[in-house]
């Protein structure tokens, strides 16, 4: 399932793909490359903050261990 996702700060539409009816996780911009914690529940966006660097590379290190996991 493929979401939609304009970017607050540039407002430029990306996609998310998704496995679940909810995500909760990074998501960066293709083109301003701003980096944003996103909440999505049931195609409608619940929540987006803006992330650090530091703070994406963390989390994306997290939904690898979880992709990983549903693999198993
Ligand atoms: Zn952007």
């Amino acid at each position: 399932m493929l979401i939609k996702f304009t970017c607050p700060q540039c407002e430029t539409e990306g996609s998310i793909s998704l496995a679940d009816l909810r995500y909760e996780g990074p998501y960066k911009c293709w083109k301003c490359k701003g980096l944003f914690t996103i909440v999505i529940e049931n195609d409608v966006l619940k929540s987006c903050e803006p992330l650090s660097q530091e703070e994406f590379d963390r989390q994306q290190e997290i939904e690898a261990l979880k992709a990983k996991f549903r693999r198993q």
